[in-house]
């Protein structure tokens, strides 16, 4: 199997391209870099230092790469059995699904491939995501082919020995942490730890109590760092922008556990099949980060964050597509079918 070290060590650098909204440029190009090539700062395990990824024009600013071109591809994308799915600009926009996106899920598990939905979308639990992709897709996904941001924290603050969370994000997440036997409270001065989602009800008074605990000195965890997240009107705040509310005031870095970051990352390992894998997502700063991080492909989709003015070449590690609804065919082209597994 042709494995795309070399083109992941391009992207390496030209991710690294990528402009930051940070006041701290360089601290946020070095620990992006840890990101990429799996140092500690993607395990979750450090604090003051996971704040990659999270340029708040990251995709509009991002330089096309000089990489191959589509007749160098041939012989790459081999040896895949599973597709990890990102969700969001990808299979919807917000209510709206993909055209076409239900049918490529059909056609790639028919093709033999192992499917794993993983979203930085802190806002749901699994179940209500499996909702969401049956209504806006009409595929119906296991709740155990799904992992979000909010497991992979819940993964991490178990492993940390954590327990007692103060949360800023909404029912999903909540109920997420809850259901995995965390501890919430809502007296800021009670809390050991400080969780931050997208919350589209958030207020100044939980920022400033969230701020007032990370100051006092509870660990600050950041479900995702995703900036913006796509909807039909355009890319509105994500769950970035909510830490980064709580990162200004406190002036204290989360520890970050969605992607590209390894508590996600080890949650995707405990339930994909062994060999190849590829990404399917709308950002390069996670999806395709994540990719990089872990020696997988990607497969860059302009439904979502990223548009076509914005997107890299591709290379033999990363295809890009207008939508995943052309991504069966492509890798029937590339003679990628499950005969590889
Ligand atoms: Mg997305």
């Amino acid at each position: 199997m042709m494995l795309p070290s070399d083109c992941h060590r391009r992207m390496v650098l030209e991710i690294r391209d990528i402009s930051c909204a940070s006041v701290d440029r360089a601290a946020r190009d070095r620990t992006f870099t840890d990101a990429v090539v799996g140092s500690k700062a993607v395990d979750g395990n450090v604090s003051n230092g996971s704040d990659v990824g999270s340029s708040g024009n990251s995709a509009a600013k991002w330089k096309p790469a000089k990489g191959l071109n589509m007749g160098e591809m041939g012989e790459s994308f081999e040896g895949i059995r599973t597709i990890v799915c990102d969700l969001d600009g990808v299979l919807y926009v917000d209510s709206a699904g993909v055209a076409g996106a239900g049918n490529a899920l059909r056609t790639l598990v028919a093709d033999g491939y192992a499917l794993l939905f993983v979203t930085n979308n802190a806002t749901k639990t699994p179940s209500m995501v499996a909702e969401h992709i049956a209504d806006r897709t009409g595929f119906q996904a296991s709740v155990d082919h799904i992992v979000t941001s909010s497991q992979a924290t819940a993964h991490y603050l178990k492993n940390q020995g954590l327990d007692n969370c103060f949360v800023v994000g909404e029912v999903g997440l909540r109920q997420t942490l809850s259901d995995a036997g965390l501890t919430l409270v809502d007296d800021w001065t009670a809390a050991e730890t400080v969780v931050t989602g997208l919350d589209r009800d958030l207020t100044y008074r939980r920022i400033a109590d969230a701020t007032l605990a990370v100051r006092g000195g509870a660990t600050f965890v950041a479900t995702n760092l995703d900036p913006t997240y796509p909807t039909p009107a355009g890319l509105q705040p994500g769950g970035g922008a909510v830490a980064a509310m709580v990162e200004a005031a406190a002036e204290v870095a989360p520890v970050t556990c969605g992607k590209p970051y390894g508590p996600m990352r080890e949650l995707i390992a405990q339930r994909r099949l062994p060999g190849g894998a590829l990404v399917v997502g709308d950002r390069m700063d996670t999806d395709i980060a994540m990719a990089v991080a872990e020696g997988w492909f990607g497969a860059l989709v302009l439904s979502g964050a990223t548009g076509a003015d914005s997107a890299p070449a591709e290379t033999a590690a990363l295809m890009v597509l207008d939508s995943i609804a052309a991504l069966p065919d492509r890798l029937r082209k590339r003679g990628v079918l499950s005969s590889a597994i």
